[in-house]
């Protein structure tokens, strides 16, 4: 799962999910009480995120969730190893 995510400061901000994304390189002011869910969770590697974008400027990140089920399972399975 590649990172949709494009930090552009001469482009305008888009959002054409789930294609790409350009975000504004660094988040503002309005970003501490705009940020939105943008499409469904993701999974990169261990780890399931969602795409959250201000409604105002655009600024967009990954923000990561917890550890994905098989990630999770796969420690569980290497715990039990070790122990025996
Ligand atoms: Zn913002």
């Amino acid at each position: 799962m590649s990172n949709i995510v494009e930090y552009n400061e001469q482009k305008a901000s888009v959002n054409a999910y789930p294609e790409r994304i350009v975000s504004p390189p660094h988040p503002g002011e309005c970003c501490l009480s705009g940020m939105e869910q943008v499409g469904a969770v993701q999974e990169d590697g261990n780890w399931l995120f969602v795409y959250k974008r201000c409604r105002t400027c655009g600024y967009t990140v990954r923000h990561f969730l917890m550890m994905s089920p098989k990630a999770l399972r796969t420690m569980r399975e290497d715990i039990l190893r070790s122990m025996n």
